[in-house]
Formats: C-alpha cells, structure tokens, sequence
C-alpha cells in the first residue's frame, strides 16, 4: 500500500462524512497497512473474527500504538466472547444479534479492562439468510431491556447496527429501505427503553452515501480504503 493513495482515499471518505464516524474496517488488510492509517490519524478499526483482532490488537500494543478503537463488527459466537472482552483497547461491539449473546457479555463483564463497552444491536433489515441479527425489532428490544435491567455499569446500549441488502437488483433501493427501517426501529427503541441518542451503525463501502443520508452515525468501509 503506497502511502499517499492512503491518506487520499482517508481524506476523501472524511470529506464526505461530517459529524459521522468512519470505522475503516481492516479485516482484508495486512498490519502494515492498518498501523500506516493509524499514523495518518485514523484511530477506529473494525475486525469481523475475535482471533484476527487479537492478532491486530497484539500488535498494535507492541508498537506502540495506544490510542487505537477497536470496534467488533463480524458474527460474534457466545464462546469466544471471553476473548473478546480481553482484548486492549476494545471500544465497541456493533453485532450484539441474541438474548443468549447478551447474557454472555453481562456474564463476562469483568473480563473488560476498559472503562465503557459500547454495544450496539444489530437487526437482521434485509432478512437475508446469511446475515446475523435479531430478526425482529420485538425481539432486540426484548434483549436490550434484559441488558438495561441486568447489566453492568461499563456495558452501554449505545445503538443499533445493520447492513443493507446486498442481493437486490436495485440495491440502491433495497439498502434505503434497509437503513430506513433501522432509524424506525431506534425511534421505537428509545421510546420502550427511555433512552435519547441512540446511534446507527450503517453503511459500508458500496451503500455508505445512502446511509450517510439517511443519518448514520458511523459508518464500516473497507474495501473502499484498503483495496
Ligand atoms: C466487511 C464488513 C464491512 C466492510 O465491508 P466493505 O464492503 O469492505 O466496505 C462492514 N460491516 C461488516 C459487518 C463487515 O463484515
């Protein structure tokens, strides 16, 4: 990876996103290539396996590289979430997907060394098959108030996450929809939780405009940096 096509294609997504978060998803790309955006600024990454984070997280820690976020954003299985927890500099997790899930996480909750773990709920919007999530808002609600009642005081409900649909010949389309129904459902979540802010986790490289209009708060791209 040549540096400067780097920073160009950093700087561009950042002009486009205003007060949203870029999580530059790392999960295709060399060290190398990770810790040169880290040294062009960009501090939040996101993994999608438990082993090959604590592989980035071990080596972002031997290099020095202290102020990293990690955000977990793949399929998250309830027996690695022990490891999970462990990992330095963990700061979110966008794919909380069961009630089972949830009650690991509170289980393991003194495995955290940090000082908040920010969770979002991801719903399955587009009901394809092979995408996790809650397959209805009635269910994540259900785990979000188990984990607002049962809950430790470092496990935070920070949001919601989805991903658009991907098999629709108007993806365009399809993913609006998607990301559509992700701000409905946080409007009905935070009137049953009584929460405000909630935020959305939506978008990646080929729908990340759309989710950038209809509000996403962060974003998950990858190959659009790291090709
Ligand atoms: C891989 C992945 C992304 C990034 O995908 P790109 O198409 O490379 O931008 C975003 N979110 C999740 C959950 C992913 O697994």
């Amino acid at each position: 990876m040549i540096k400067t096509d780097l920073d160009q294609r950093l700087r561009s997504l950042k002009a486009e996103l205003g007060s949203s978060i870029l999580v530059a998803v790392s999960k295709y790309s060399p060290i190398d290539d990770v810790a040169m955006a880290y040294e062009l600024g960009q501090m939040d990454f996101g993994e999608n396996r438990v082993q090959d984070l604590e592989e980035k997280a071990a080596a972002f820690a031997t290099r020095g590289l202290k102020d990293v976020r990690w955000h977990f954003i793949g399929n998250l299985q309830s027996n690695k979430v022990k490891e999970l927890l462990k990992i330095p500099n963990l700061w979110s997790i966008h794919s909380v997907s069961s009630k089972k899930l949830v009650e690991e996480i509170i289980k393991r909750e003194g495995e955290f060394k940090g000082e908040e773990l920010k969770l979002f709920f991801q719903l399955n919007t587009s009901h394809e098959d092979e995408k996790s999530g809650f397959d209805t808002v009635e269910e994540m609600l259900e785990s979000m108030l188990f984990l607002k009642k049962h809950g430790g005081p470092k496990l935070v409900i920070h949001g919601l996450m989805t991903m658009g649909s991907v098999r629709s010949e108007d993806f365009e389309a399809a993913a609006l929809k998607c990301f559509g129904d992700l701000k409905n459902a946080r409007e009905l979540a935070q009137k049953e939780l009584g929460l405000s802010d909630l935020k959305l986790s939506m978008g990646m490289s080929q729908d990340y405009k759309m989710a950038l209009r209809e509000g996403a708060d962060y974003i998950r791209v990858g190959s659009a940096i790291f090709k």
